[in-house]
């Protein structure tokens, strides 16, 4: 946004799915509201019809981050047409990789010309290259205007596998939540019923004072234990970048603040085996402090 001169406005998550809170949208939107970004994060879709409620109402497009999202459902439409546009990264650790690179899909001719336009250094999408760029634009085409054949070709072997993994992560969620969840001072983002959650990473939230541990020092006792987790992500409103660019920051976001500050995430990689879960989970159960 820093390189088109927008400036962001954040929303707070909401505590159940730790997706933007549908609720808190309204307050933020002046006539200067473009777009909504909605990261549907971890692969849970956000609430997509109160989002396009808001869009109609207020005349702004819709762009999904669905990085981490691929496959996952919102009352049983596929992401990728939940909104405007939908973007999907295949970077190494997400649910299906071409090592790098990513996807957009739109159903908007005006939308794909543009993107395709801006990914090309505003090269003329029409009439040869007249070496005239008409506006300033980006170099995101990886080899001429398209990803790789390459890495397409690892893209198209990871879609044949994609219900697989989609699969596996799903069932490694469910083993997760099966022996974390009856611990007190332990809780997870939780599924609501109209959507398929396709778990990219399973977050835990720590309450310090039920579970008897810091954050921080359950994750030194994983650690000793061999078992490497990473924490959940800082809010917008806490990046240095964005700070410093003038956003404005100083709202309160207490769902996020706490999420970055009493979460993290355990492995959860498609493969993991059920054994390893139980191990992992056991070590969490006997670290408390009652
Ligand atoms: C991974 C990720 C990105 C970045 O994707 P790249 O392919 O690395 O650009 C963006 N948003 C979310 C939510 C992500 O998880």
């Amino acid at each position: 946004m820093h390189y088109t001169g927008a400036m962001p406005v954040f929303v707070d998550a909401e505590a159940e799915t730790w997706n933007i809170d549908v609720e808190k949208i309204v307050e933020k939107i002046t006539n200067k509201t473009k777009v909504i970004l909605p990261v549907s994060i971890f692969g849970h879709p956000c609430e997509f019809d109160k989002i396009h409620e808001l869009a109609k109402k207020y005349n702004f497009k819709i762009l999904e981050d669905a990085a981490e999202s691929h496959g996952s459902e919102y009352k049983g439409l596929k992401t990728g047409s939940l909104a405007d546009i939908t973007a999907f990264s295949f970077f190494a650790n997400k649910n299906i990789t071409t090592g790098e690179g990513g996807m957009i899909v739109t159903d908007d001719e005006d939308l794909y010309n543009k993107c395709r336009y801006y990914k090309n250094l505003c090269f003329p999408l029409e009439g040869g290259r007249n070496y005239k760029h008409n506006d300033i634009g980006y170099n995101y085409r990886i080899s001429n205007y398209r990803i790789s054949n390459i890495h397409s070709a690892i893209g198209l072997a990871q879609v044949e596998k994609a219900d697989e993994y989609r699969a596996m992560r799903i069932k490694n969620a469910d083993i997760y939540k099966r022996e974390l969840l009856d611990i007190e001072g332990i809780s997870m983002q939780n599924t609501k019923d109209n959507v398929l959650h396709v778990h990219w990473m399973n977050g835990i939230l720590i309450n310090p004072e039920k579970y008897g541990r810091t954050r921080d020092e359950l994750i030194q006792h994983l650690k000793e234990n061999g078992i490497d987790t990473r924490l959940l992500f800082w809010g917008m409103n806490k990046q240095p970048s964005l700070i410093k660019y003038g956003c404005n920051c100083a709202d309160e976001y207490p769902v996020s603040d706490n999420l970055y500050k009493n979460g993290l995430y355990l492995p959860s990689s498609s493969g993991l085996d059920e054994q390893s879960i139980i191990k992992i989970c056991k070590i969490i159960r006997n670290y408390r402090k009652s």
